[in-house]
């Protein structure tokens, strides 16, 4: 019986975490991934509950307030954060949990839960993802110039932390395949073996 564990998932927007996502689900099968809260407004086709949960700024404070989040950060001039029970309680039931977040948040939870493995999700240049920014369509030209300054130096402060693996998303069932092998192997490591087979 495998235990759960915590990966982080982090990259810039527009690299295309979501569709390595979808695509890994079809090989990991006792996989969490977690909604996340925003205040951004949903974009045309997301849905509520389904992508994120979406709030109002007052309604992320009240979340802040209980206590509700593992983690938030502001990302562009929105809020986004990990709501807590849903995480939990996935984890309890020994499913592997995904967290799809920027590296802010994503710093927060190393600190707290040293044993997540953190993960970035890196694009084959910075005009490839301009150009995936551009054609999604759904930001204007100084949203998605702020997007690309944000991602490289998210890219910076991975390296430095350092993330412990960079997945190369050139295409996208080569990115899942690596996606796959690091959690596989990260199931295989000693401790874990060692627990299982002594416990
Ligand atoms: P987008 O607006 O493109 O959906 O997301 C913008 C950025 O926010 C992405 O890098 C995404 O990974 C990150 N993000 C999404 N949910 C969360 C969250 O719960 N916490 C944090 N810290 N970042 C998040």
């Amino acid at each position: 019986m495998r235990k759960g564990k915590t990966f982080i998932l982090s990259g810039p927007s527009g690299v295309g975490k979501g569709t390595v996502l979808k695509m890994l689900l079809e090989t990991q099968k006792n996989v969490y991934i977690s909604v996340s809260a925003t205040t951004r407004a949903a974009r045309s086709g997301e849905v509520d509950g389904i992508h994120y949960h979406f709030l109002d700024t007052a309604t992320f404070e009240e979340w802040i307030a209980q206590d509700a989040f593992l983690e938030h950060a502001e990302y562009v001039g929105n809020f986004y954060g990990t709501p807590k029970k849903f995480v939990d309680s996935a984890m309890d039931e020994g499913k592997d949990v995904i967290l799809e977040i920027e590296v802010q948040g994503a710093l927060q939870i190393a600190k707290k839960r040293p044993e997540a493995v953190l993960i970035f999700v890196v694009p084959p240049s910075w005009e490839e993802l301009e150009r995936r920014l551009t054609l999604r369509g759904t930001d204007s030209p100084e949203k998605i110039r702020q997007r690309l300054q944000r991602a490289k130096e998210e890219f910076r402060i991975a390296y430095a932390y350092p993330y412990h693996y960079f997945v190369y998303n050139g295409i996208v069932e080569e990115a899942a395949k690596e996606l796959d092998a690091i959690m596989t192997a990260e199931h295989c490591r000693s401790m874990e073996r060692l627990e299982i087979l002594c416990d």
